[in-house]
């Protein structure tokens, strides 16, 4: 009887232990990246170029994949899509960022975890090879939210992660696109103190291509996440920071709604505190995530004169990807296998 017991026990701890300390594999999974926003025209790409992004969107994908397929959390899988895309020179994020009108690569990123809507951000860092995971440190390390420039570098050091020399960042094609912003820029005011140049486009001080990456995920135990990384946009002064890592503009998750994560002209995602506004709608509006985002990113962006997308995830795991620009590199993988990347509007 004894020797029963304890075969009995050691049969319960075994079991216990054979718990899926990953959680439960039946649920679903929801993972949707982008690589970017803009101006991005079927007949302004080459094949080799179009092939490029699509693998490089199939990896980040198939990255996000094997950690939420296990039963892995939607913060490590979007931070792994982030890094892989930061370290593809394609995105401008982490290498290939582009260049601040000083020359320098000032890089911004953010993670929120909608479970605790715990966050944590970095911006205007030079020298830490992967930003988003400086800002999951900042998250999980820190009493803080936010870091900036050489503080938050310091931190990341002080963290272990890895820290690269500024020229890392250097890529020749974001060189010469400051290049040639630049030369738009003293056009511009050469045409403002009176010259004529009446054919000239007004540049508006900003690129037509945004190349910022991120990612939102649903995983098997119903948790939410959103990550945002970017070099900003070409050309920008005096410390600039965009959207991506204001948490509620460019990057939100919260359980209770969805995950979000922006690209566009930032400083009106700013104005908007776009994704937080979505986040609202749903919540004390009650409406679906597909007309919120609709209403922000479709109409209110534009109204305002700004332009963009966005990615989300909602807690039931409705995928919304509204754009109001050309094209938006873009995919998701579904528990299912559904899988899709895109990049030009349909
Ligand atoms: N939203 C980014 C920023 O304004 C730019 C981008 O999406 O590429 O910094």
């Amino acid at each position: 009887m004894k020797k029963l017991f304890i075969i009995f026990s050691l049969f319960l701890l075994n079991k216990s232990f054979a718990q899926p300390v990953t959680g439960n594999l039946n649920n679903k999974f929801v993972l949707v990246i982008h690589g970017g926003a803009g101006t991005i025209l079927k007949n302004q790409m080459t094949p080799e170029r179009e092939k490029a992004y699509m693998d490089a969107l199939d990896k980040a994908l198939q990255t996000g994949n094997e950690i939420l397929k296990n039963g892995g959390t939607a913060l490590d899988a979007v931070e792994a899509c982030v890094r892989s895309m930061e370290d593809n020179p394609l995105f401008n994020a982490g290498k290939g960022a582009v260049f601040t009108n000083e020359g320098k690569n000032e890089l911004d990123a953010a993670i929120m975890d909608g479970k605790t809507l715990a966050a944590g951000s970095v911006a205007g860092v030079t020298t830490i090879k992967n930003p988003v995971t400086a800002a999951r440190a900042v998250m999980e390390k820190s009493p803080h939210v936010m870091m900036t420039g050489k503080g938050a570098e310091n931190f990341a050091m002080q963290q272990g992660l890895e820290i690269v020399d500024p020229s890392y960042f250097y890529t020749e094609n974001r060189w010469k696109d400051l290049q040639k912003a630049k030369q738009q820029d003293s056009l511009l005011q050469l045409k403002d103190s009176g010259n004529r140049h009446s054919s000239l486009k007004q540049p508006e001080n900003r690129d037509d291509k945004y190349g910022t990456v991120g990612a939102v995920a649903l995983d098997r135990h119903g948790n939410l996440a959103a990550a945002t990384s970017t070099g900003g946009m070409t050309n920008k002064k005096f410390g600039r920071v965009g959207d991506a890592p204001i948490i509620g503009a460019g990057t939100y998750a919260n359980n209770k709604t969805a995950a979000f994560s922006g690209t566009g002209w930032g400083e009106f995602y700013i104005r908007l505190v776009l994704a937080k506004s979505i986040s609202d709608m749903m919540e004390f509006g009650k409406m679906k995530l597909i007309d919120a985002a609709n209403e922000l990113v479709m109409k209110k962006l534009p109204s305002l004169g700004g332009d963009g997308g966005l990615i989300a995830v909602d807690k039931d795991g409705n995928i919304a990807m509204p754009f109001c620009t050309e094209g938006m590199y873009r995919g998701f993988i579904k528990n299912t296998g559904e899988k899709s990347v895109k990049i030009y509007k349909e």
